[in-house]
């Protein structure tokens, strides 16, 4: 009798252990796929927005010319081969000059300029939609930190380079469209970008098991590090919390410019935004 309540009693030991684990498991795989639900999306269902561009948002009448209606610019870029329409191969530079520190923004224009020697950034560094284009240097610059985002054990993910002002036109429509009314802007209007210059990323990150979405961007660890490091890089967040007012756009935790190691690392010790800083040349001539 007393063996059979100790084998009893084994037994249930052991069933209860296999159901605890089963449930243990069980909960690993849940919070997995909440977390992966929540903040990020997998690599089959990368949403347009991160080309910024689909037919809710797209209006008829700010089509360049040469996209004729929205339906057909809304099919191309639903066709992987065509989405190089958009980003295109990188284009000839219109000046021979390199505005890396020029102060573009919403009221001053940088007009048609494109810089010179725009490249495709090196393949080893991850994109939502190649081909990226940017300045040669920067592109170097930007190899370096991602090596050493990839040793850290982190995954940078590019999700915009340089951009035309016309694609910038169709960008700047749809966010007037989706947000008529925000005091902030969250898109430069065409001519305006820093992105025009050529030295200028919007980043995202691999965590989680799927890309970072970009409402979570600034809680996620990759914006973590580049806070810290990516002035040691030479790029610079552009647009802070609390500077919104001063800047004119909303914080974008995802959008650094390059501007040199020196600059950057000295705008992060100030106060001042970073476009508050290049319009004063006197910061400059102490560089
Ligand atoms: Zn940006």
């Amino acid at each position: 009798m007393r063996t059979f309540q100790k084998t009893h009693a084994i037994v249930s030991l052991w069933v209860f252990c296999g159901l605890f684990l089963i449930f243990a498991i069980f909960l690993v795989i849940f919070a997995f796929f909440r977390g992966a639900d929540d903040s990020t999306f997998a690599s089959n269902e990368i949403p347009l927005h991160y080309l910024e561009l689909d037919e809710n948002y797209v209006d008829q009448d700010t089509l360049p010319l040469e996209m004729g209606n929205v339906s057909e610019a809304v099919n191309m870029i639903s066709q992987d081969e065509t989405r190089s329409l958009f980003q295109g191969s990188c284009p000839a530079g219109t000046s021979n000059f390199t505005y890396t520190l020029f102060h573009v923004n919403s009221q001053i224009s940088l007009g048609s300029y494109i810089p010179p020697r725009l490249v495709e950034i090196p393949a080893s560094i991850e994109t939502l939609y190649p081909p990226l284009c940017l300045q040669y240097e920067v592109a170097q610059q930007l190899l370096m930190m991602n090596d050493t985002i990839n040793d850290a054990g982190h995954r940078l993910v590019v999700t915009s380079g340089f951009r035309d002002p016309w694609i910038q036109d169709i960008l700047h429509a749809k966010s007037q469209k989706n947000s008529p009314t925000q005091s902030h802007a969250s898109v430069a209007p065409p001519q305006h970008s820093e992105h025009q210059l050529g030295t200028t990323i919007d980043v995202t990150s691999f965590e989680k098991g799927g890309y970072v979405r970009r409402i979570d961007f600034e809680n996620s660890t990759m914006y973590a590090w580049l806070s810290r490091h990516a002035h040691e890089y030479g790029f610079i967040q552009s647009y802070m919390q609390g500077q919104e007012s001063v800047t004119g756009y909303i914080a974008e935790p995802w959008h650094f410019r390059y501007v040199g190691v020196s600059i950057a690392t000295d705008v992060k010790k100030s106060e001042l935004s970073l476009n508050e800083y290049l319009a004063n040349d006197l910061f400059l001539e102490n560089i």
